[in-house]
């Protein structure tokens, strides 16, 4: 049900969602996947007058108005400004104006990101009423390219998670299962996509948050080099992983969205100035000669053999055509999730310091004293997995800890970097499963959250490094759940990083 929010004026232009009871199982007949059709395609038709922007806007409105209910993606609604900028981008089209890469492509964003005037929760209780006065970054460059904004896609609080039930707006379904997490914390915009919400969206990436969800909805995801995409309008989680992405229904949409965000930004002192390359075009390029890394440690105990037999019937295709596959070695592997454990409570609860009930969103109601307002608004108004991680963090940078704790983990970042690096001096790419299953049921891990952090085994790592990568559909298990392959390349090696997983794609596995 997508409602009409209040007419105050912060609001206009903008819906939330409200009555989001979710469709009860039984009631939902067969999967809810549909996947869109190919960016050039749709911007070919919208160029040729044949498909008008506003027209397809409002399809997509109405197919969000139907799957919504089953599904929880969106957690508010753009119209207004998508309606405005559809009817520009069919201005143009009619005056047979050259169109902007992504010309009416309806398209979603993460929560995190925030847009002018919309609400940005981050998923959590605590941002509630928060509507920022500016655009992210990311958000300016899609709509200069003409894209139209849909609405904020759900996500784990603070994009702590991976199955997206640590939102305060409830968990989103697995398109392809609905009894199943669509992974996290960019579930809503993993979703989005796999049922057909949204041609494409931009997630968030901290820890495995983009590439796990898209391998669990059977979508394209991309972590970007750390410095390729800025983050102005992110809300931070980790400061030293934190990166943003896309999501799409192929590689190539995929990489056609990265080089519309990727970019040096002036408003972020972290974005790189390194050349943007056309990655589409560079996807295009044959494998053939490509070296193929394969980490035996990414292989080990844990692995659920359906998924491992799907990944290696990809590597065969990429041996098919024409890559050289070799073993490398990654040791510290093993370290990494207490690591990216350590490193990013520690970041967090630095970040998460500044939400005290004074300047945004949510405070306690009538507290006593000025320190009974700051634990009472951050007691009600953080979920229990975003104060578990504060608890840690804070642990672990106070004084007589942080050299025992975050400092050692500095040190096993930089041998895990530097591991990585001497592995790409041999291979072009690495390649392993993105997640050591499948997408697990809505429930199976939510009490137990050293299951749930294992569970990012195989894209910490990355994350840790700073390198890049991709996570491309690759078969499915007998119950026909997704399977997904990461394909890693070094710092700004996203063009052959793209290159490989296209010809993963292209063998239909
Ligand atoms: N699942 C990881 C975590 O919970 C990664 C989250 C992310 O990448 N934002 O921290």
């Amino acid at each position: 049900m997508v409602k009409e929010q209040g007419t105050g004026k912060r609001e206009q232009g903008t819906e939330a969602i409200k009555g989001k009871r979710l469709a009860s199982v039984e009631n939902i007949a067969g999967s809810f996947v549909e996947r869109p059709k190919a960016i050039a395609a749709l911007r070919a038709q919208i160029a040729s007058g044949s498909v008008r922007a506003s027209g397809l806007a409002a399809e997509y409105y109405a197919s969000i108005e139907q799957k919504n209910p089953h599904l929880n993606v969106y957690l508010s609604l753009t119209k207004e400004r998508a309606l405005a900028q559809a009817a520009r981008v069919d201005d143009l089209a009619s005056k047979g104006d050259p169109l902007p890469a992504l010309a009416g492509i309806p398209v979603g964003i993460k929560d995190v990101l925030v847009v002018k005037g919309a609400p940005a929760t981050a998923g959590s209780k605590i941002l509630a009423g928060y509507h920022p006065p500016y655009d992210a970054t990311v958000v300016s460059k899609l709509e200069a390219a003409g894209a139209v904004l849909l609405g904020k896609t759900n996500c784990d609080e603070f994009a702590m998670g991976s199955s997206n039930e640590n939102s305060a707006y409830g968990p989103v379904r697995n398109p392809v299962d609905t009894e199943r997490v669509p992974g996290g914390s960019s579930g809503g915009s993993a979703a989005a996509v796999a049922a057909n919400m949204a041609v494409a969206t931009l997630g968030s990436d901290t820890g495995g948050s983009i590439r796990q969800p898209a391998s669990f909805c059977g979508v394209v995801g991309v972590l970007p080099t750390y410095g390729r995409v800025s983050r102005y309008g992110l809300i931070a989680f980790a400061s030293s992983l934190d990166r943003v992405g896309p999501f799409a229904a192929n590689v190539r949409d995929a990489a056609t969205m990265l080089s519309v965000i990727a970019g040096h930004d002036p408003h972020d002192a972290t974005s790189s100035p390194a050349p943007v390359d056309g990655y589409a075009t560079e996807s295009d390029k044959p494998v053939e000669g490509m070296r193929i890394g394969v980490p035996a440690e990414y292989f080990a105990e844990g692995l659920d053999a359906q998924v491992r037999a799907e990944i290696e019937k990809g590597i065969d295709a990429l041996r098919s055509a024409g890559c050289t596959i070799k073993p490398v070695s990654l040791p510290h592997t093993k370290y990494a999730v207490p690591v990216y454990y350590l490193i990013a409570t520690a970041e967090a609860s630095a970040n998460l310091a500044r939400f005290d009930g004074v300047r945004y969103g949510y405070r306690s109601p009538v507290p006593a004293t000025l320190s009974d307002m700051y634990s009472h608004s951050r007691d009600e108004g953080f979920g229990a997995e975003v104060k578990r991680r504060i608890l840690l963090g804070t642990y672990a940078l106070s004084a007589g800890y942080y050299d025992a704790y975050y400092r050692k983990a500095q040190q096993v970042r930089r041998i895990l970097a530097e591991e990585f690096l001497r592995a790409f001096a041999e291979v072009d790419a690495i390649v392993t499963p993105t997640a050591p299953t499948a997408a697990f049921k809505i429930g199976e891990k939510s009490d137990d959250p050293l299951a749930m952090y294992l569970a990012d085994i195989y894209t910490v790592t990355a994350s840790l490094a700073g390198i890049c990568g991709v996570t491309v559909p690759c078969g499915a298990t007998s119950a026909g759940l997704p399977v997904g392959m990461q394909v890693l390349a070094t710092h700004f090696g996203e063009s052959k990083a793209f290159r490989v997983a296209r010809a993963v794609e292209a063998a239909h596995l």
